[in-house]
Formats: C-alpha cells, structure tokens, sequence
C-alpha cells in the first residue's frame, strides 16, 4: 500500500485509493442490508471419496448477488464482512441455513452426508461461536461429526492460544476440524502438530500443475504422504480433470473435489445431481 504519513499523522490520499475506499465504503453498506434483502445464498461443491468414488459431503460456499453490484464473489467480499464485523452476522447465516439444509437432507434421503463450512478467524473471536453451533446442532439432530469447520493457517496470526482454546471445544463436540488451503501460508506443520485438526485440504496451486510441474507431484505426493503418516484425511482441491483425479487418488488423498465433478450449486441442483439415488456411476 502507498499510503504516506507526514508527521503529524495525517494521511494523504491519492485518487486511486479514494475511489477504493469509496467503493469499499460502497459495498459495506450494500452489504449490511444484504441479508434483509435476501440477496445471500448458499452455493454446494461435492466432495468426491477416492476409494468409492461416493459424494460423500459437500462444501459450503456462500453467494452474493446484488442488484447494483451484480454477482460479488466472496474472494471480493469476505475481507469487508471481516473488517466491518458484519462476517459475524453472516457467518450465523451461514451455519444456521447449511445446518437446517442438512437436516432436511438427512431426513428425506436418508443417508450419511456432510458439510464443511468456511469460518473465518474474525469468527473465532466471538464468545457466543461455540454456543450457537452446538444449539443449532441441537435443533437440527445433527451428530457434531457431520460438521466439519474449515479454518485458514490466519485463524492462528493473532491470538493463536485463544484460537486453540476454541478448536479444543469444537473438537469435544464431535465437530470436525480441517486446514484450508494447505502449503500456502507459513508455518503450516506446526499448526498440524499443535491443534486437533482432523484434515487438510492442500491447496488447488499445488493440483493446477500436476500434468506440467515434477515439483508440483512431489510437493503433492509428500503432502500426502505426510497426512497419510499424521493420519490426517487428506483432501485436494481443485481438481480439474480426470488425470489430476487419477494422481491423487493413487498417491493415496482421501477426498477431493473440484470442477471435475462439479462447481458449487445450489440446494436443488445438488440434491437433483448428487443426493437422489440414480444409476448412473459418476465416472
Ligand atoms: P475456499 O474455502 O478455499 O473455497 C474453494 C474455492 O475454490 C471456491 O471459490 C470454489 O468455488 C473454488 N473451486 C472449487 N473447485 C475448483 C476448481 O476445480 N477450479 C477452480 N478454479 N476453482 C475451484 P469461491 O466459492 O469463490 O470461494 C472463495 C473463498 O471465499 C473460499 O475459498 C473461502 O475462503 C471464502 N468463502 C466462501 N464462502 C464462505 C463462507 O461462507 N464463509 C467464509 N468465512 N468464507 C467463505
Ligand atoms: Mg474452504
Ligand atoms: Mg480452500
Ligand atoms: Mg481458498
């Protein structure tokens, strides 16, 4: 960032960054009256189990769609929500639409399924987080084993005891915890080795190369290898096709998911393509 202090501690801004913090000022109005709005939604990515080939979960992806805006994908959203604290709001959102959805699922197809929610650090913070789930696992009659919280290496920046603190609890409730985009960040294996996690979900930069890079299926096979050896369920992410599918499955990943099987839908696509039992084989 190019922003320059004088002494004073004033700040001056050049037009480029007043039109960033306009628009930034922009969408965080927009978006403090987007769930009244109803302008929120939940898209669904399945998760693929290597050994059957089975949908065995689906990742949760919340949607955005704004009539000024259009289609605002959470990569440009998330980070306000985080700054403005209004992640905490649609973070409720989130876990009370995807928990109810599973509930609804679980009772009319009757089978044993998953989700994995996105958290963000911001989350983590507040005091009633632990609380709210496990009410809401409650009203749902959902085992805390049929969630599963994805967290970012960012949980851990700030207050990593409290962090610990809160993926201890989430732990003793049965809820499953994964490490999202694995091999991006900095010190990743100590988060493995000091926090109760249950999987991790290497990175699709590491997947995207596989056909072209040595390094790539290097990096991938020793990630595997050592979740396999942690005995840590290993996700890939960001599968595209069937070679990168073929890799990882025989390098021993658990699970993966990506556009090769499908992008995130929603509720009724997912249950039309996925849920309701059909005799087609996925592949
Ligand atoms: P993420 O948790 O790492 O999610 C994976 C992203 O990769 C998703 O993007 C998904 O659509 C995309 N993806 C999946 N398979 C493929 C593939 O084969 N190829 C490619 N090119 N992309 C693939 P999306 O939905 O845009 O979400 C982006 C990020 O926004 C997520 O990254 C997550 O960090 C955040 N996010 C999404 N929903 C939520 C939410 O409900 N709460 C929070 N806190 N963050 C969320
Ligand atoms: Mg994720
Ligand atoms: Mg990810
Ligand atoms: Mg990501």
């Amino acid at each position: 960032h190019c922003e320059i202090s004088n002494n004073n501690g004033y700040k001056f801004f050049n037009p480029k960054m007043e039109s960033e913090l306009s628009n930034r000022i922009q969408m965080e109005s927009l978006l403090r009256g987007a769930l009244s709005r109803d302008e929120l939604s939940l898209n669904y990515q399945p998760f693929v189990d290597t050994q059957s080939q089975n949908v065995i979960g689906a990742e949760v992806l919340i949607r955005w769609y704004n009539p000024t805006l259009g289609q605002v994908s959470p990569v440009d959203f998330i980070e306000n929500a985080e700054q403005s604290g209004q992640i905490i709001e649609i973070g409720y959102f989130v876990l009370r639409n995807a928990l109810k959805q599973l509930a609804y699922w679980r009772e009319l197809y009757n089978r044993d399924f998953y989700l994995a929610i996105n958290i963000s650090p911001v989350q983590l913070k507040d005091s009633y987080l632990i609380d709210k789930i496990v009410q809401l696992l409650e009203l749902y009659k959902i085992p805390g084993n049929l969630l599963e919280i994805e967290l970012t290496e960012n949980a851990f920046i700030h207050d990593a005891t409290h962090a610990q603190e809160i993926l201890n609890k989430l732990h003793h409730h049965g809820i499953r915890l994964s490490l999202d985009d694995f091999g991006t960040g900095y010190s990743s294996l100590s988060y493995l080795q000091n926090y109760p996690f249950n999987s991790v979900k290497i990175d699709r930069s590491f997947i995207r190369n596989l056909e072209t890079s040595e390094q790539s299926r290097q990096l991938v096979n020793t990630i595997i290898a050592m979740a396999n050896n942690l005995q840590l369920s290993l996700v890939a992410e960001g599968v595209e096709n069937q070679f990168q599918a073929d890799f990882v499955a025989k390098q021993g990943a658990n699970i993966w998911q990506g556009y090769h099987l499908g992008k995130p839908v929603d509720a009724n696509d997912f249950a039309q393509q996925y849920l309701i039992p059909s005799m087609t084989p996925l592949f």
